[in-house]
């Protein structure tokens, strides 16, 4: 996914009637988080290999945060937003499954799933993914997003 992590944040959120700010923006960052690995995969690994092989594109990472850190929350305030926050993180995995590529079964397999490969028929990667039917998923989010942030600003 390329463009509609953040607005799909927003709309688990709203879909999960986030009942405050700490839970709105939990799920905003959770949603983001995993591609801050971008941030290495440019500035120190140089584009070695693909950014979905770091620890914070990989489930199994997260499965276990997630092991440690609901229990010691679950009896104070972080325990909505922690929630809200792992919601979002595991919506972005499934995202970024539909047309880029996820280490599901790590660390038992270290294969890349997908549900559908886009070929790169042009000249960049991001045109071959613009250009591709999924990238209408982006649209659709994005659509859902900007149509829940309005109807809300209306009232
Ligand atoms: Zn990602």
């Amino acid at each position: 996914m390329l463009t509609a992590h953040l607005p799909a944040g927003y709309v688990l959120a709203r879909g999960l009637r986030a009942p405050d700010r700490r839970a709105m923006g939990a799920a905003l960052l959770g949603s983001v988080v995993p591609d801050f690995d971008l941030i290495f995969f440019y500035l120190v690994d140089d584009r070695a290999f693909h950014h979905h092989r770091y620890w914070v594109h990989i489930p199994a990472f997260w499965a276990a945060v997630a092991l440690v850190a609901l229990p010691l929350l679950w009896r104070t305030v972080w325990r909505l937003p922690a929630l809200f926050f792992f919601a979002a993180i595991l919506l972005h995995l499934i995202l970024d499954s539909l047309a880029g590529s996820i280490m599901w079964l790590a660390p038992f397999d270290d294969g890349l799933y997908a549900l559908v490969t886009v070929p790169p028929t042009r000249s960049h990667w991001i045109l071959s993914f613009m250009l591709h039917w999924t990238f209408i998923a982006e649209l659709a989010i994005w659509g859902c997003a900007l149509a829940l942030f309005y109807r809300r600003s209306a009232r």
